[in-house]
């Protein structure tokens, strides 16, 4: 039986299944004017000039670096925290991801531990807006002036999501502070089914990118560069603008449910709620299952190790998910390894500083449903379970 509350759902309606049928009535299935209409939609949206969609995210972070002239002998720094497209796609251009830890609050890039990494072979960072939440941009961009360093943004996760910090930078959408990432996988705040997207001001870059994921060509059977097919389909295209016209709205909707779930779990003990930042799109509403409430109340006898308070916090969060589970309330681990803890990151390079944050919340984590479809009575029903099993 499937859960009575998933973690996710795409919210699909008449327009996006009258788009679609139209795009087939045309014959045109491929590319033709919905991509185009597509990508300048979301380049309006985000606030760039250029907007170029893709097959995939992942196909979007790939093309990018290779479109930055990022290959073997080069290092990007990048956070371990995050799904793990993000550094695949990196080592797919032959270059070394270099991980340095991330804050427990935002599980975004810790700014003050990137000047540390930074290398004569360093060429790039690329941060991730994990769960929706904009990265520290304001001190990423500073430290990227400083050291001539290329910005690429993994905006998989923060379609919409609005940088909040400095002044010069407020209000300002992710993925146009440098090169920006997008997915739109059926999870994501907007879905194409597959797709991705790449955005930029820089018109030359975006001439290249468009050679890139189009077999290396801009005059049909003369190319250029190596290139792939990483083109996305008028099908997709046509989903993707009914599905940005409705963004707004979703992210709304998400913040919405992330104010009343904050509200009634703040308070619970043993459990850390994620902050209600300004900008924030809410892609995953994460909290933090962690036993330290009880070594404050003094419960906790001296000498017990690290391991052993790993393995405890990891039980305490196994027991959630199966009451949960069980409940009907389907809650996800986003994510159960932090990607220098995976056996495909099982080489040394990676792995130069230590990542205590990143293991910790990987140990930690626990994504509640919040996505736009829940009803009132769903929410409420998220509330009081969690409630009865951690109250
Ligand atoms: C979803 C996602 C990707 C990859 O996107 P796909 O469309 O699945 O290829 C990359 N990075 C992050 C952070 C993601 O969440």
């Amino acid at each position: 039986m499937p859960p009575l509350i998933p973690s996710a759902k795409p919210l699909l309606g008449e327009e996006e299944k009258r788009a679609v049928l139209e795009v087939l009535e045309s014959g045109k299935l491929a590319q033709g004017r919905r991509v185009q209409e597509f990508e300048k939609a979301f380049a309006d949206y985000i606030g760039v000039k250029q907007a170029i969609a893709t097959a995939n995210g992942t196909a979007a972070l790939h093309a990018a670096l290779l479109a930055h002239d990022i290959g073997p002998g080069d290092e990007v720094i990048t956070t371990p925290f995050s799904f793990i497209a993000t550094a695949n796609a990196i080592r797919m251009v032959g270059a070394i991801p270099v991980f340095v830890d991330i804050g427990e609050k935002t599980f975004n890039l810790n700014p003050a531990l990137i000047e540390p990494a930074i290398t004569p072979k360093t060429k790039a960072i690329l941060p991730v807006h994990l769960f929706g939440l904009p990265a520290e941009m304001d001190a990423i961009m500073a430290l990227a002036q400083k050291h001539h360093l290329i910005v690429i943004e993994d905006a998989s996760q923060a379609h919409g999501a609005e940088f909040f910090g400095k002044a010069e930078f407020n209000g300002k959408k992710v993925g146009s502070f440098g090169t920006g990432c997008f997915s739109f996988y059926p999870t994501k705040n907007m879905t194409t089914g597959e797709g991705g997207m790449i955005t930029t001001n820089d018109e030359e870059l975006a001439k290249k990118i468009r050679k890139i994921i189009n077999h290396g060509s801009e005059r049909k059977y003369y190319h250029d560069l190596l290139g792939y097919n990483y083109r996305l389909t008028d099908l997709a295209a046509a989903i993707g603008i009914e599905q940005l016209k409705k963004l707004p709205a979703f992210n709304k909707k998400r913040r919405e449910n992330a104010v009343l779930l904050s509200e009634h779990l703040s308070s619970l003990p043993g459990l850390v709620v994620p902050a209600l930042s300004s900008g924030h799109v809410f892609h995953q509403y994460t909290i933090r299952v962690t036993t330290e409430e009880k070594e404050e109340g003094g419960k906790r006898t001296e000498g017990q190790g690290m391991e052993k308070r790993a393995t405890e916090r990891k039980k305490m969060r196994e027991e959630l998910i199966a009451q949960c589970h069980q409940q009907g309330l389907e809650v996800a681990v986003h994510y159960p390894l932090a990607i220098h803890q995976q056996n495909a990151y099982a080489f040394s390079g990676s792995c130069r500083f230590p990542l205590p944050v990143a293991e910790k919340m990987a140990q930690e984590v626990l994504s509640l449903p919040i996505h736009p479809a829940l009803s009132p009575e769903e929410l409420l029903c998220i509330v009081n379970i969690i409630k009865k099993i951690h109250g």
